[in-house]
């Protein structure tokens, strides 16, 4: 197997455990060390108390009903959300 070649080395947290970890990017967009799931939306106080303001429906999904807010609260920035291996694989 031919070796893959490195093109960075970044320093991420975990959200769920706090613990950093290193993950290794490849060329080509391939990594390894930790899990990305995308971007995840921060929002303040405020907007959130907006939103819950604005009130919930029900949502069906499947077989069971969920309280939806009406609005989505608006997010002031996007964090990346990783998992370590540990928290990614427990579940
Ligand atoms: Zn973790």
């Amino acid at each position: 197997m031919p070796q893959r070649r490195i093109v960075d080395r970044l320093k991420k947290r975990c959200a769920v455990c706090g613990m950093s970890m290193r993950v290794i990017l490849y060329r080509g967009g391939a990594y390894r060390g930790g899990h990305y799931f995308g971007k995840w939306p921060l929002h303040r106080k405020r907007e959130m108390e907006k939103a819950l303001k604005a009130g919930t429906r029900k949502v069906r999904f499947g077989d069971s009903w969920y309280n939806v807010l009406k609005e989505d609260p608006k997010p002031y920035a996007h964090a990346e959300y990783w998992e370590c291996p540990k928290c990614y694989w427990q579940e």
